[in-house]
Parts: structure tokens; sequence; C-alpha cells
């Protein structure tokens, strides 16, 4: 048996999902963007991603792409957040595609690109209310692809895009997309020649595709969540939508180690102040129970929500940075120290599971 805490990271169901995803898009006139960040960029990840049909690989995070790069991608790379200033160079040698929101940074980029003697394509960001990055108004939009368009020699104007379901919470609806369809005209207009890539947000626009209303300007998605997480992700578990039923749930597979099963009170016993983080935390008395502690922490995965066990009748109760404790009175199965529980992962837990020193990664069904 390897080294746990062990991230198992089963490329077949990964190449099961973003077939499927990369699937549902061609039908509706739509390429993906397949974003890596969720591994915080596993090269093997993204490999697996170009072989499902993505047509950029995409990421929040340049180094990211730089490994992506090494790794032997070929096709596009797209940076997803909006690059630094002190970045820029960097970012044009590694990536053909970026998203963008401000005249300065694209100034930036004309001349980062004209010293490498590279044109680099940009999509021109709008917020359509979820207050990420973005112009909020379409006349400011519109300036700067005419600014682009004509002063800047060494950026091409690819398209505009959004964001939506992210730090402002807003639904990808289909007046959303239509707004997008419609600065996408404006942009036409202005310049005199058709976009070629209108990109309409990330897994939770997959929302008007599934429901046959996604404006037909919109052929591009960048999609990670979804590919990756699959049925755990918010598809199923915030909007109740069964498309993502199909997907694997077992792309990514905590294995932790029991290090104690000792039958305990669950309510403590003394006067309570604060726990391990300083939170004040409330605890229901469920009587005496058998738990077992797992040798993996918060340390490791950030939020104990973020974790479902793979164990009939387990339920995940408490954590320290480096304890986690399950509840297995109700389980069939008696869990021994020294055995292994499988968890599965929703999003940031994978995202910081492939961060922690910690935890061995180990891959299975690699390309
Ligand atoms: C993270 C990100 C995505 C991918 O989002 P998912 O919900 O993981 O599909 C797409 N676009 C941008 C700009 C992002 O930052």
């Amino acid at each position: 048996m390897g080294k746990r805490p062990a991230l198992i990271v089963n490329h077949e169901n990964l190449r099961h999902n973003m077939s499927t995803v990369v699937g549902w898009c061609r039908e509706a006139g739509i390429d993906v963007a397949g974003v890596i960040k969720v591994t915080t960029g596993l090269a093997s990840v993204a490999l697996d991603y170009e072989s499902c049909g993505a047509k950029w690989i995409a990421s929040s995070r340049l180094e990211q792409l730089v490994r992506a790069k090494e790794a032997g991608v070929k096709i596009p790379l797209l940076m997803i957040r909006v690059p630094m200033l002190s970045e820029v160079e960097e970012m044009v040698q590694v990536c053909d595609f970026s998203l963008q929101s401000s005249i300065e940074t694209l100034n930036a980029v004309d001349e980062a690109a004209r010293k490498c003697g590279k044109k680099h394509n940009v999509i021109l960001m709008a917020d359509l209310g979820d207050l990420r990055e973005g112009f909020f108004e379409k006349e400011e939009l519109v300036n700067t692809a005419d600014y682009v368009e004509n002063k800047l020699e060494c950026v091409h104007l690819a398209g505009i895009g959004t964001n939506l379901g992210c730090v402002g919470s807003v639904k990808p609806t289909k007046e959303k997309m239509d707004m997008l369809a419609e600065w996408a005209e404006a942009v036409e207009d202005k310049i005199g020649r058709p976009l070629e890539i209108v990109s309409g947000g990330a897994t939770s626009s997959l929302l008007p595709l599934f429901d046959g209303v996604m404006n037909p300007k919109v052929n591009m998605l960048r999609i990670g969540a979804v590919s990756h997480i699959g049925p755990l992700e918010d598809i199923r578990t915030c909007y109740g939508r069964e498309e993502a039923d199909v997907l694997s749930d077992e792309c990514f597979v905590l294995e932790a180690e029991v290090i104690e099963t000792n039958v305990k009170p669950t309510h403590p016993i003394g006067e309570l102040g604060v726990d391990a983080f300083g939170k004040k935390a409330t605890y229901v008395d469920r009587g005496r129970r058998r738990r077992a502690i797992l040798a993996v922490g918060r340390a490791d995965y950030g939020d104990i929500d973020d974790l479902v066990p793979d164990l009939e009748g387990a339920e995940v109760t408490m954590a320290s940075g480096d304890h986690t404790i399950l509840d297995i009175e109700d389980c069939k199965e008696q869990l021994h120290v020294g055995d292994v529980v499988r968890l599965k992962l929703k999003y940031s837990a994978v995202m910081r599971l492939t961060t922690s020193e910690n935890i061995t990664i180990e891959e299975i069904g690699k390309l």
C-alpha cells in the first residue's frame, strides 16, 4: 500500500467527463476551453483535456500554463485571470490568448508582444453584474474594442466574454447570454467585422445550454468544475439538474488512514471556549457513539463540507488541521485502526489537496 493520505486521480473517469462535456458543447456549436486550475494545474489533466477535444487549455495562474506547455500541450493556452502588469511579458511568451479588462494592461501586452515578435489574442471581458472583472458599461467595452482593433498592432481582438456565477453568484440566464451577444454585435458594428469568439462563461453557463436557450452567438465556454467534480458540483447539488449525473464523481478520491476508533460522547465535556481555529462552535448531543479519527485534516482539504465519505452511514462531524472525525456508529462495516477510508471530494477540497505537501498524488490511467 502506498503512502497515506493520498489523492487518487483517476484519469479514465476524468476523460469520460471531459469528452461528455465537450460533446454537449459541440452539439450547441460551442468550443470548450479546458480550465485546469482545479488541480493546481496538473499537467496530466491538461493532456486529458486536449485529448478529449478541448480547443484551449486555460488557467488563472501562469505557472500552471507554463507546466502544461512543458508537458507538451499543443493547443493554444488561455490565461483566464486578467494578468498582473508584472507578469505580462512572461504571459505573452507562454500564452496565445488572455482575458482583459483594462487599457493599461492592453497597452503593456501590446508592448510585450512587439518585443518578442508575437501577436497576442485578447478576449475583452464584459461585467454583466457578477462584479468581478470586466467593463461595466457597454460603451466602454465597445470603445476599448475599437482601440485594440485600430491602435494596438500586436494585440488581436479575438472576441468578448463574460464571467458569471462567481463572486456575485449571478446566474447565467438566457437574458445574460442575450445581453452578451448584443454587446458582441455592438463591437462588431463598431469595428466592421465579426468577432471570432464570444465566451459565455464557466460551468454554470451550461444551465442555459441544457435548457436549449443558449444564444447562438456564444461559441466558447471555459469549463473546469463539472468536468472534474461531476455530480458533486453545483449543477447537481445547488441547481438540482440531472444532466451531470452521467458524469463520474470519482475523478478525485482522498484515501485517509484510521488512527483511532474509540466510542465517545458527541457533546464536549467542560466549559466551552473556541475551537482550534478560534471559532465558537456548536455541538449536538447525540449520546455516546463510535467514531473514527482519520489522519488528514483541514490543513489538507480546507472544509469538512467538501468531503463526501464513500462509506454508507458515515458522517464527517469535526476536524482540526490534522485530524478528521468520522461518526461511524451507523455503519454496517466495522472500521479498525489502520483501515483506509475513501472520501469523494468537492471543488475546493481538490484544489487544496493538490497543493498540500502532506498528500501523495497517485495517478491512474494517465495518458
Ligand atoms: C475559474 C474560471 C472558469 C472555470 O470555472 P468552472 O466553474 O470551474 O467551470 C472560467 N472562467 C474564468 C474566468 C475563471 O476564472
